[in-house]
């Protein structure tokens, strides 16, 4: 989608540190990140939030998730959390679909983020 910038960073015509990659999402790092990991994994395709998600879609809902577990595991994080931001009151500042990917803090602590 024009000026969409997560579809810009997933078809290449924007760059990002990219950690992993399928046919259908990308795992890239948080330009601005809010915890000492911070990654977002993000569909191809332009989804522009929770709200709009089809039944079509479930499957590629589940890749996300498997994505988000993938790159996790590739970064060495024991524990993380995983967030959808939705709508402007969840605070989704990005208008496409996206996963938080947080970790990183010291061991055997629990944590509370704001993304
Ligand atoms: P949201 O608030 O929409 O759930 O999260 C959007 C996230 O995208 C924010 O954490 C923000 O730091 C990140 N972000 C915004 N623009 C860019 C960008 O151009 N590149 C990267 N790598 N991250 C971005
Ligand atoms: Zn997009």
């Amino acid at each position: 989608m024009d000026n969409c910038v997560f579809c810009k960073i997933t078809s290449k015509q924007s760059p990002a540190e990219i950690l992993m990659e399928s046919d259908d999402v990308v795992v890239f790092k948080d330009i601005y990140p809010s915890a000492p990991v911070h990654y977002l994994v993000v569909s191809k395709k332009h989804i522009p939030s929770i709200k709009e998600v089809l039944h079509e879609d479930e499957v590629l809902m589940g890749h996300l998730i498997h994505m988000a577990r993938d790159a996790a595991e590739k970064l060495g994080l024991n524990g993380y959390k995983l967030v959808f931001n939705v709508g402007k009151e969840g605070g989704q500042i990005v208008d496409h679909i996206h996963l938080h990917l947080l970790g990183g803090w010291a061991k055997n602590k629990a944590n509370t983020v704001n993304v």
